[in-house]
């Protein structure tokens, strides 16, 4: 687990960027953190590192929306969903298990079907107005040499 403070929204767009860029086919970013934490702000720099043009917005009726960049990228909203069995009905697997990335807002929602090695993003409020928290758990390989000009708290 690697915690990081960001103190505005471009640093956790340019963390953001740093996730796309190391993703990989059939990786699976969770995002957790409360509403306003940044959780779609995170998402749009990730797709945007990934190659995606298309104005990325929440998913949130319809749980995903699905983009082509140099990967597919599935992004997912689960905030509205009552139970897990939506995640089922929309066929959550051929995008869990797929030949692109997904993104997952609110993935503690529906940690019981994902799978463990996945990367673990929680997003949260500092004590400054634009400051926030991010802890990056899983794929920990990844992420030792590119957060070098990040404020490593932990
Ligand atoms: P979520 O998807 O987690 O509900 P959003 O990304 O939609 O959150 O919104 C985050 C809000 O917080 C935006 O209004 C954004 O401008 C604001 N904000 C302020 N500071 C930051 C920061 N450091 N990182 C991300 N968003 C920030
Ligand atoms: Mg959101």
């Amino acid at each position: 687990m690697i915690k990081v403070r960001v103190s505005s929204i471009s640093e956790t767009e340019q963390l953001g960027e740093i996730i796309g860029k190391v993703l990989e086919k059939g990786d699976i970013v969770c995002l957790t953190g409360d509403l306003g934490a940044g959780k779609t702000t995170m998402t749009k720099s990730i797709a945007k590192a990934i190659g995606v043009d298309d104005y990325v917005t929440s998913p949130s009726y319809t749980i995903i929306n699905v983009y082509e960049g140099n990967l597919p990228f599935y992004h997912f909203d689960v905030y509205r969903i009552n139970d897990v069995e939506e995640l089922y009905e929309i066929g959550y697997e051929e995008y869990f298990f797929g030949d692109g990335v997904c993104v997952i807002e609110w993935a503690g929602m529906i940690e019981e079907i994902i799978p463990d090695d996945r990367i673990w993003v929680e997003i949260t409020h500092g004590t400054e107005n634009d400051e926030r928290i991010i802890t990056i758990d899983g794929k920990m390989d990844r992420w030792t040499d590119v957060l070098k000009d990040f404020e490593i708290i932990g």
